[in-house]
């Protein structure tokens, strides 16, 4: 069990005016933030952040979005992070996530779901080191 995750608004969630809303939920949760950007992907880049997804047929729906526009990148830390901020988005299709996730308030589809949560210790190291690098994190 590691304390650190990694964490993404996407784009929707940016458009949608919910930065500032969506930080206060990670830190009213317990999270603290230990690096923080305010980037776009482009294509390529989302294709090599998801590529475990590529033979997934919503891989192109889904990294043609995670690139349409700014996205806000951190690495959060808190005790059992990966497990309890999965638990603090929710379902990745929001009409199945629970009351008081993310995703329930801000997510519109299971595609444009507002959030993403590393799913695994080893990939929460993998993608907080394809944001940041050491002289980012505080
Ligand atoms: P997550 O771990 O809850 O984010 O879900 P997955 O790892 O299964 O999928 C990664 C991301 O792909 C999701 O967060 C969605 O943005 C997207 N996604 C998953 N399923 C679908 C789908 O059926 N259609 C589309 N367009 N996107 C999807």
């Amino acid at each position: 069990m590691s304390n650190r995750t990694f964490t993404m608004i996407k784009p929707d969630a940016v458009r949608n005016g919910h930065i500032g809303n969506i930080l206060q939920m990670i830190n009213a949760a317990g999270f603290k933030i230990i690096a923080l950007k305010y980037t776009q992907l482009s294509t390529p880049q989302a294709e090599k952040f998801y590529e475990v997804h590529s033979e997934r047929g919503f891989f192109g729906e889904l990294t043609q979005f995670m690139s349409s526009g700014p996205i806000v990148a951190a690495i959060l830390e808190k005790e059992n992070a990966v497990a309890d901020f999965r638990t603090l988005i929710g379902a990745t299709d929001p009409a199945k996530a629970d009351e008081g996730t993310i995703r329930k308030a801000y997510a519109t589809s299971i595609g444009e779901n507002a959030v993403h949560g590393s799913d695994s210790d080893e990939n929460a190291a993998i993608e907080g080191n394809f944001f940041f690098s050491g002289l980012e994190r505080f």
